[in-house]
């Protein structure tokens, strides 16, 4: 690794087995949950236009003004690497024109260039699902309940849901005049990004991780005080529909998301097991972002749920010492066509079967197979072939025997632990 041109980008990982089998087998559960509640997936481009995200995110969020991967093609157009996977999601509806309500869930990897740490990377996966045109408080107990779901699935255990409502259009408003208010009184006491958050996105010093900005706003006004009838109604049954899936949550008055583009319900789910980047995910309403993009008057709601940091928060499995895999072994030259065959009908049977073409001795042969974890070998030679039979050796025990040739597929199996 002396050569840096040939090491790994910062903050980006490589994933080998058994590691990428582990991501994948995540990912599955995803889909295979996202699915079960009537999600279709949707595969849009890595990168976009630049001003997809401008808009979406907020031109004053952290992710537009410091963690964009935004270049020029060469054709001189303004492009980005996903910072996340809504903004694509939402554009690709409208300019697919797809029906609503449509229920729309993605699995890819998203870009920021933000100091790599712990679970946290430049390159990293997210999982994420949209609920289009759908309005109902229950739609959003249902969508946090799925992402608590898939936490539980991976076997995390000391996940919490926090909720929180941060208004509409009309009581955001006045909420935000009285936080302007109380923050401006207390002025010197913010960090120099706080004190231009006052202006441009008050709701934003909530964030702020600086000690004096957290003490500061301890006493703000916070959005939930000032939600119109209607948003309180909202609120109230988002946790209703939350108490039906049985689902424990905590109230978090001072959640309120970095984008833009969130309105009433917010959710974070926050892993304890993860330090001081504890966030697994979370998400929103976001009621005004089609309109925004030109599109109808939609209601929607979503979340993104970060694959890395669950994976680092749920238990390891212990990987199986033997792969379901079958090494078919030839005795000489003479059997590698048998091999080939046999190979073949083990895979059209679906089981995986792999042949050493390489090795001209049977020892070679078996070391290849070792190194693949196969959980057996099948041994073909001139005496086997004569009598239509087959060896077998189970690799775990070592134990072999002979098996009739047209039952090999089915004894296999039986030695597959999986
Ligand atoms: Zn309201
Ligand atoms: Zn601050």
């Amino acid at each position: 690794m002396s050569d840096l041109k040939q090491s790994r980008p910062k903050g980006t990982q490589d994933f080998v087995p058994p590691d990428s089998e582990r991501r994948r087998r995540a990912e599955d559960r995803f889909r295979h949950l996202a699915e079960a509640c009537g999600y279709r997936e949707i595969i849009t481009p890595t990168f976009e236009h630049t001003a997809v995200f401008v808009k979406s995110s907020g031109e004053t969020s952290d992710i537009v003004t410091k963690e964009m991967y935004s270049f020029k093609d060469r054709a001189e157009r303004d492009l980005t690497l996903r910072p996340e996977g809504t903004p694509g999601a939402v554009r690709a509806v409208l300019e697919n024109r797809l029906r609503l309500p449509c229920r729309l869930y993605y699995v890819g990897p998203c870009f920021r260039y933000s100091r790599p740490q712990k679970g946290r990377y430049r390159e990293f996966g997210q999982l994420g699902v949209e609920a289009l045109g759908e309005a109902s408080p229950f739609v959003d107990a249902e969508v946090i309940f799925l992402g608590s779901a898939f936490f539980a699935s991976l076997g995390i255990r000391d996940c919490t849901t926090q909720v929180n409502s941060i208004g509409c259009r009309e009581c955001r408003t006045t909420h935000r005049d009285a936080l302007r208010k109380y923050l401006l009184d207390r002025k010197d006491q913010l960090c120099e990004d706080c004190r231009l958050r006052i202006d441009r996105n008050p709701l934003r010093v909530f964030d702020c991780k600086v000690e004096t900005c957290r003490h500061a706003v301890a006493g703000a006004p916070t959005p939930r005080q000032y939600l119109c009838p209607s948003c309180q109604a909202h609120f109230a049954g988002v946790l209703a529909g939350l108490d039906r899936h049985g689902l424990h949550y905590v109230v978090n008055d001072r959640l309120v998301r970095g984008l833009d583009y969130y309105n009433r319900t917010t959710f974070e789910y926050i892993s304890a097991s993860l330090g001081a980047q504890d966030s697994l995910g979370g998400g929103g309403r976001y009621d005004y972002l089609l309109e925004e993009f030109g599109g109808p008057d939609t209601p929607a709601i979503g979340f993104a749920l970060g694959l890395d940091r669950a994976l680092l928060a749920a238990p390891v499995a212990p990987a199986p010492p033997r792969r379901s895999l079958a090494f078919v072994v030839w005795l000489t030259e003479a059997e590698t066509g048998a091999a080939e065959k046999l190979a073949d009908r083990l895979r059209a049977d679906g089981i995986p079967a792999q042949v050493d073409y390489d090795s001209r001795k049977v020892k070679g042969q078996f070391r290849s197979a070792d190194a693949a974890q196969a959980a057996c070998c099948i041994v073909i030679g001139p005496d086997e072939l004569a009598k239509g039979v087959y060896s077998l050796k189970d690799l775990a025990t070592g134990e072999q025997r002979e098996v009739p040739s047209d039952t090999i597929s089915a004894e296999v199996r039986a030695l597959f632990r999986d």
